[in-house]
């Protein structure tokens, strides 16, 4: 596990989903094939929350997001808190998320 490079920022947690330990890639649930492609939703979605307030629903850190018609449950966090948290954790500037530059806007390091 050492020495292998974070590629996704919430790598720093564990998977909720696939059980995969922090630092480590998402697997398919049995856990006998590494998720070379990105992470789960749920894992994604978690590294958001513990970072970030939503600029949508206005959840505090920690505090999954709230759907905005009640009854409906909201899977992962809205667009814009997930935005936000690629915005200010510089942990989330990867290559992987230097590809989508053309989305986001990312402010210059300072
Ligand atoms: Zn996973
Ligand atoms: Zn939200």
């Amino acid at each position: 596990m050492t020495g292998r490079p974070l590629r996704w920022p919430e790598l720093s947690i564990a998977c909720s989903w696939c059980k995969a330990q922090a630092g480590d890639l998402c697997t398919n649930q049995r856990g006998t094939r590494e998720k070379r492609d990105g992470t789960h939703e749920q894992r994604r979605a978690a590294w958001v929350i513990a970072h970030v307030v939503c600029p949508d629903c206005h959840q505090p850190v920690g505090a999954p997001c709230r759907a905005a018609i009640a009854g409906l449950t909201l899977t992962g966090v809205h667009p814009t808190r997930d935005a936000e948290a690629v915005r200010t954790q510089p942990a989330a500037r990867t290559p992987h998320v230097e590809a989508l530059g053309d989305q986001l806007t990312i402010p210059p390091t300072e």
